[in-house]
């Protein structure tokens, strides 16, 4: 609870971005602020440790902010998932939807081995749909799920209930 109020007080509501009725969640301060970050960091690596990971995913862009030193601290390796055409190897791409048009994310195909274990971090969980189509990558290499973690999950879209067809057992972590 007190990690919770120490994030919220931290999270900057801007409205009208990116377009206008939307109510967007700024987490800059919270990144700038050395207490609150820190706690951040220690709480996902704690989670990457409570759910067994071997290798920490992070989401282009604000997800590799979080789980990039979360998976340092963790003792872990990182795995950036990145918008099509930014990795330069063989990769895996899946496309999802977006409110107008699509979007595609990849991930190298190289990027795990068969025993790993993946914890998935984000920094908001808003309609699912960008957590949804990373998880269908990491089927795809045939590692195994060890859980999706976020910073913020705005419940009131639904994304939670998205993902669950694809989480089954595999628990879902909004700090
Ligand atoms: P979704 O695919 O769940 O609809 O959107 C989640 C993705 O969009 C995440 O990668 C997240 O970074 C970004 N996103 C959507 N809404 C917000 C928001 O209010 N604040 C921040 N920081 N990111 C958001």
């Amino acid at each position: 609870a007190e990690l919770r109020e120490l994030l919220l007080a931290h999270i900057r509501d801007v409205p009208d971005y990116p377009e206008p009725g939307v109510m967007f969640k700024d987490i800059t301060p919270l990144l700038a602020d050395a207490a609150a970050f820190g706690a951040l960091v220690d709480a996902l690596a704690a989670l990457c440790t409570r759910h067994g990971a071997t290798k920490v995913v992070g989401l282009e862009a604000r997800g590799f902010i979080l789980a990039a030193p979360a998976a340092a601290r963790a003792g872990l390796g990182f795995v950036p998932v990145r918008k099509a055409g930014k990795l330069p190897g063989d990769t895996h791409g899946q496309a999802y939807q977006l409110e107008y048009g699509t979007a595609e994310i990849e991930v190298h195909t190289d990027a795990f081995a068969a025993e790993d274990r993946v914890l998935v971090i984000d920094d908001v969980l808003a309609t699912g749909g960008t957590a949804e189509a990373s998880l269908e990558l990491v089927r795809r290499t045939g590692a195994t799920l060890a859980g999706v973690a976020v910073l913020m999950e705005l419940s009131f879209l639904g994304g939670r209930e998205r993902l669950l067809p694809a989480l089954g057992d595999t628990p879902l972590d909004a700090l």
